[in-house]
């Protein structure tokens, strides 16, 4: 990997080289999450825009030469990334905003955003030889592991609180994971997680712990840009548990700014649930301290007490002149059932949040009505049928007669 020339640590700045540390800067425990460092130059001598477009690889690998892997390792034989990014015009129209842009990321092969992330760390795993890799999950990103695991028959073991969506485990069951049932919270099957793979020698692919996870998830943000014909968005929405998301993309763009492929750094928008809104808080009170919350939102994929990946998330909205926005479990429900109706687009709760959010800017005046803008659907609407059930409410029983159905249509037409 002669383009990787190793890490630094987000906290403390100090560099390390790709042998020397596996996961984090040791100085602060578990916290120290490193970026990777590409050797940006060198990078810029090999690959151009007339390259990559040239490239027909419509996936994540077609960002191969700005990814931490070997460029001789197999790519996953999957479909993954190059998610739509659809302009809806009847979207567009409700929001009397022209320049709305929604990208559908539950479009991925386990339907959610994750796949980006386990796909790399997959890779990783590969390439160190390892016989498992692991992962704590509230459900997609184990899901995603589970899923890139079996495109290449790789063993995986997931830990996942038990309070995870049916169909978030079912598939991980699906796709042959080893899945653990924890009797407890997210943070708790994290730490179980990190103990069992530091006893068993485990790969371990724990979101704002693996640095390459958000290597991953930065496509999103390189195939925004070049989606929109490397005219950096305004704004970016995106919703906010643990912090990495929004860190890939804000890491992707800086690549990008600096590979002098965009012209502009776009303003990041951090949204969280009320109900857990860590990273909020700290953006609001102007400080990368963050202070774990009591985490209660149905939005389960962004119900994060302790966002392992805070600081830097922080720094997404702070440095990019964005802003964090919290949105109630209420408008989340709003924003699924407009996504669904206006532009077609069925997320989960936590991929909803993206657009409650801008729903939210729009009222408090933070956007002006011509810039473009970019929100995140970040998991199918499948992932969580209880939910969807909510925001939609209930269908209709009927007799099988048409005497019923006209009684029930006269009740309709009222
Ligand atoms: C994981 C996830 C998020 C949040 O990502 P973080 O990196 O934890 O901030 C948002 N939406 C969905 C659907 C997710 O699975
Ligand atoms: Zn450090």
């Amino acid at each position: 990997m002669d383009h990787v020339l190793g890490y630094k640590c987000s906290l403390c700045g100090q560099e390390y080289s790709l042998n020397e540390i596996e996961y984090v800067c040791p100085k602060h425990g578990d916290a120290g999450n490193v970026d990777v460092v590409y050797d940006l130059p060198k990078i810029a001598q090999r690959w151009t825009k007339q390259r990559l477009a040239d490239d027909r690889d419509y996936s994540i690998w077609r960002y191969r030469p700005l990814l931490p892997i070997e460029p001789d390792s197999p790519a996953l034989p999957l479909q993954i990334g190059w998610t739509p990014l659809y302009r809806s015009p009847r979207l567009c129209d409700h929001l009397q905003m022209p320049n709305v842009y929604v990208k559908d990321d539950g479009r991925n092969p386990t339907a959610s955003f994750k796949d980006r992330a386990s796909a790399i760390a997959v890779v990783r795993t590969r390439e160190l030889k390892r016989e498992i890799v692991t992962t704590a999950s509230s459900g997609n990103a184990g899901a995603a592991l589970a899923g890139m695991a079996a495109s290449v028959g790789q063993p995986a073991v997931i830990f996942v609180p038990q309070t995870a969506p049916e169909a978030k485990v079912a598939q991980l069951l699906m796709f042959g994971a080893t899945v653990m049932l924890v009797k407890g919270t997210y943070d708790q099957a994290f730490d179980l997680c990190l103990e069992a793979s530091r006893e068993f020698g485990w790969y371990c692919r724990n979101t704002g712990y693996n640095p390459f996870t958000l290597e991953g998830k930065k496509t999103a943000a390189l195939e925004i840009c070049e989606q929109l014909g490397w005219r950096a968005p305004d704004r970016i929405f995106v919703s906010v548990g643990d912090g990495n998301i929004i860190s890939g993309l804000h890491k992707g763009l800086k690549d990008l700014l600096a590979l002098g492929w965009i012209e502009k750094m776009p303003k990041i928008m951090g949204v969280q649930a009320t109900g857990s809104a860590a990273c909020y808080n700290a953006w609001r009170a102007h400080t990368e301290t963050i202070t774990p919350v009591d985490a209660q939102t149905i939005a389960d994929s962004i119900s994060v007490g302790l966002p392992r990946d805070g600081v830097r998330a922080v720094r997404a909205a702070t440095q990019t002149g964005g802003a964090y926005l919290t949105v109630t479990d209420d408008e989340i429900l709003d924003a699924m059932r407009v996504l669904a109706r206006q532009a077609a687009v069925f997320s989960e709760p936590a991929g909803a949040t993206a657009y409650a959010g801008l729903v939210r800017a729009i009222q408090q005046r933070m956007v002006q009505p011509d810039e473009t803008i970019v929100v995140l659907v970040t998991g199918n609407g499948l992932k969580d049928t209880k939910s969807a059930i909510k925001a939609a409410g209930q269908a209709r029983h009927i007799e099988p007669t048409l005497q019923d159905l006209k009684s029930q249509m006269s009740n309709l037409l009222k």
